[in-house]
């Protein structure tokens, strides 16, 4: 991820006097840090293929046009366990699909499953929805992370009918599908949900180790200097 140098912010900062928008200046470095963390550095330029060997680059890149499975309602799933990149691979797509000007929503499911959740509350369910149709994709991350009481998951639940064939959706999960009847407590309903979901649906399996924690393994090791190496030379 890139980070601001002082250089940028001693730019930005005689342009922000320029421009005459002292406010701004103020807040401009809270506004960069914030979105640093929530992910905008998350591209696909930044996005290691080669740490996901059984996910094709070029089928990912294909993705990012839009018209084969945006059109038709049609969904992509990520699956794999935690670290693996699977919201980073999310936004990054989500983002470059915006760039190719279609419209497209992320969020954390819990908190849309809150905001729904409220929705319902005030009998404002059924307009909520409909107003998550302006976007032809919604990005739903970590989806196995919604608290477990039937309330939330059946709210969770109505959203995937009401965009099914439609609209599309972009999941990530750190549990298989094998696993959702654990995590949600209605079986029926989930079996239907995942029914939908998969019905028209690309799915990535990402199966691989946390990529920070590998990363973190790689750097104590240093570049090409493998394990085995260090200690037959420990031992000379
Ligand atoms: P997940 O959502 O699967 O739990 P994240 O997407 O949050 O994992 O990835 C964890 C961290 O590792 C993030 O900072 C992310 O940018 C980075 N990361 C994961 N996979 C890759 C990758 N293939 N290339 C570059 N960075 C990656
Ligand atoms: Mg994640």
């Amino acid at each position: 991820m890139k980070t601001t140098t002082s250089v940028d912010a001693a730019r930005v900062e005689l342009m922000l006097t320029d421009l005459r928008l002292p406010a701004i200046k103020l807040m401009w470095k809270k506004l960069a840090e914030q979105a640093d963390k929530e992910g905008c550095g998350k591209t696909l330029t930044s996005f290691d293929f080669e740490a996901v060997p059984m996910v094709s680059k070029a089928q990912v890149m294909a993705l990012t046009a839009g018209d084969s499975w945006l059109e038709n309602g049609a969904n992509l799933l990520l699956f794999g366990p935690p670290g693996a990149g699977k919201s980073h691979l999310a936004a990054a797509v989500g983002l470059a699909l915006v760039e190719n000007g279609w419209r497209v929503l992320f969020v954390k499911t819990s908190d849309l499953v809150q905001r729904l959740q409220l929705a319902r509350r005030e009998l404002g369910l059924e307009s909520a929805l409909a107003k998550l149709d302006k976007y032809h994709l919604l990005i739903l991350d970590d989806i196995t992370y919604v608290s477990k009481d039937h309330a939330e998951t059946s709210v969770l639940f109505e959203l995937i009918g009401s965009r099914y064939e439609r609209h599309s959706l972009l999941i990530t999960a750190n549990q298989p599908f094998g696993e959702w009847g654990k995590v949600f407590p209605d079986q029926a309903m989930t079996l239907a949900a995942i029914d939908r979901l998969v019905h028209h649906a690309t799915i990535l399996e990402m199966n691989v180790e946390s990529y920070r924690r590998r990363a973190a393994i790689n750097h104590k090791r240093g570049p090409g200097r493998p394990p085995a190496h260090a200690i037959i030379k420990e031992k000379a």
